[in-house]
C-alpha cells in the first residue's frame, strides 16, 4: 500500500515551523540533523536540553530504519510520538508505477503532488554495486538540443524531502533497511535525472547532507555524483557544500557547436567552464571529474574531435563517459555508428583516459514505456532519457573501485 503526501507546498522557508496548523505538516525526511534539532525545539515537541539526542534518535528511525510511522519509534516516549505525529509527517510520496527490467534495472514513477511526477531509476552493477539516478527538478529551464527534458518547461524545483524520498523509495523496494545491512544493492547516487541540479543547489545540497549522514543512509559523498550542464558560478559552492563528485555535460570541444548543443554555453563558454572545473574543490587523481559526451552522428563524433577533447582537458584529472545518443520523437540527431564510437574511445584511451561506453540497460521496460499513449508523453520522454542515464552511470564502475 502506498501513502500519498502532498509535499509541493512545503516551501524551504516553512520547514522550521511545523507547528503551524494552517500549513501542511513538514516532512522530517527532508531535514538535515541541525534542521531537525531546530524543528523539534521550535515546535515545542522536544525540550531544548534533549533536542540533540532526540533528533539523532528520530533521524536514525527515519534514515537508518526507514520507518514511515512515528508509532514505530519504540524508544521514543508514547506521548512524544503522538505529538510528533500531530505536528510532522514521515510518509512517503506515492509510487504510481514500478517496472523491473530483465537485467534488474528498476524504475519508479513517483507522484510528489498532483501533476508533479518524477522518475527514479536503479541500475544494478554500476558503481560499487548499484547506482540510483535521481531527479532534482521537474522539467528544465535549459534547452539542450538533444535532450527531451529540455523541451519540457520547468514545472518546479524538487524539495530536499522529495529528493530524499526517491532514495527512500528505492531502498524500500530493494529491502535496504536498516541502512547498514550487509550485501547492500545501492552504493551510489547520481544526479542525472530530470533537471539542472545547480539551479536547485540549496535543496540538492541538503539532500546530499541527509543521504550521506552516517547516522542514516550513509552513502559516502565520494559515491554521490552531481551532473551539470556547466553552471560555472555555482561549481565552487557545489564542491564546498557537498564535496560531491563532479560530472560535466560537455558534448562539444568548440564554442560554436557547444552553443548549439548546450545553449548555456553562450553564457559560460568552454574556456570559462574549464577554469571553473580546474578550481573545483578536492579535484585529484582519486577524485576525478567525469566529462559526459553524447555521441551524435556526424555532429561531434569525428577522430579530430576526440583529439580536440584530449587537448582541451589536458592536465585535468578526468575520465570521459561516452553516451550513445538516445533518440526521441522529433529529435534532430542520430546516434553515432558503433565503429565511430569505438574509434573515438580508442583515441581517448590512448591518451590515458578511461572512457567507458556502456550498453544502455533496461531496454525492455523502456520499450514498454514507448508504447504509452500521448497523455503519458512526458513519462515516456523522460523514460527514454533514462536509457542514457543508465549508460552514463556505467562510468562509476571503475572510479569506485579506487575508493
Ligand atoms: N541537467 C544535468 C543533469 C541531467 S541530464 C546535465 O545536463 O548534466 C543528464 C545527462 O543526460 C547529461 O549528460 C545529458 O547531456 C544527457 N542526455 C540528455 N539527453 C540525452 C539523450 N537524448 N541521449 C543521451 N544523453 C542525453
Ligand atoms: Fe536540462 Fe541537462 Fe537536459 Fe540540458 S541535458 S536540457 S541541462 S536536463
Amino acid at each position: 500500500m502506498s501513502v500519498t503526501l502532498d509535499l509541493s507546498r512545503v516551501a524551504p522557508a516553512e520547514k522550521q515551523t511545523g507547528a503551524d496548523a494552517a500549513k501542511p505538516p513538514v516532512n522530517l525526511s527532508g531535514l538535515t540533523r541541525p534542521q531537525l534539532i531546530a524543528a523539534l525545539t521550535e515546535s515545542g515537541v522536544v525540550e531544548h536540553g534533549k533536542a540533540k539526542m532526540r533528533a539523532t534518535q528520530v533521524f536514525r528511525w527515519i534514515h537508518h530504519r526507514g520507518v514511515t510511522d512515528f508509532a514505530q519509534m519504540s524508544d521514543v516516549a508514547k506521548e512524544t510520538r503522538a505529538r510528533l505525529a500531530e505536528t510532522f509527517t514521515i510518509a512517503r510520496p506515492e509510487v504510481v508505477e514500478r517496472q523491473v527490467s530483465k537485467d534488474g534495472t528498476r524504475k519508479w514513477l513517483i507522484r510528489m503532488a498532483p501533476g508533479i511526477e518524477v522518475e527514479t531509476v536503479y541500475i544494478p552493477s554500476v558503481g560499487r554495486v548499484g547506482a540510483l539516478c535521481v531527479s532534482s527538478q521537474v522539467g528544465c529551464t535549459l534547452n539542450c538540443s538533444f535532450c527531451h527534458t529540455g523541451t519540457q518547461p520547468l514545472v518546479r524545483n524538487l524539495t530536499a524531502a522529495e529528493i530524499v524520498a526517491q532514495v527512500q523509495i528505492a531502498k524500500d523496494d530493494l529491502a535496504e533497511w536498516p541502512s547498514d545491512k550487509e550485501d547492500r544493492l545501492l552504493s551510489n547516487i547520481v544526479f542525472m535525472g530530470m533537471g539542472e541540479p545547480l539551479y536547485n543547489l540549496g535543496q540538492v545540497s541538503d539532500a546530499i547532507e541527509i543521504i550521506s549522514d552516517n547516522e542514516g543512509i550513509g552513502i559516502s559523498r565520494r559515491r554521490i555524483t552531481v551532473s551539470t550542464s556547466g553552471v560555472v558560478p555555482m561549481l565552487g559552492k557545489l564542491g564546498e557544500t557537498t564535496q560531491a563528485m563532479l560530472a560535466i555535460s560537455l558534448h562539444a570541444t568548440n564554442d560554436p557547436l557547444r552553443d548549439e548543443l548546450v545553449p548555456l554555453n553562450k553564457k559560460y563558454p568552454i574556456a570559462q567552464l574549464m577554469d571553473g572545473i580546474r578550481a573545483y574543490p578536492g579535484l585529484s587523481n582519486a577524485r576525478r571529474v567525469t566529462f559526459e559526451y553524447v555521441m551524435l552522428k556526424g555532429v561531434n563524433d569525428s577522430p579530430d574531435e576526440a583529439r580536440a577533447l584530449v587537448k582541451l582537458i589536458k592536465g585535468i584529472p578526468a575520465k570521459i563517459n561516452l553516451i550513445p545518443f538516445n533518440p526521441w520523437p522529433g529529435s534532430q540527431y542520430e546516434c553515432s555508428d558503433w565503429g565511430a564510437i569505438e574509434t573515438f574511445a580508442a583515441i581517448l584511451n590512448k591518451a590515458g583516459y578511461s572512457s567507458p561506453i556502456r550498453t544502455p540497460r533496461g531496454r525492455d521496460i523502456l520499450a514498454a514505456c514507448g508504447q504509452l499513449k500521448s497523455e503519458s508523453e512526458k513519462v515516456r520522454a523522460s523514460a527514454l532519457r533514462k536509457l542514457s542515464m543508465a549508460a552514463m552511470a556505467g562510468m562509476l564502475e571503475e572510479e569506485d573501485d579506487a575508493a
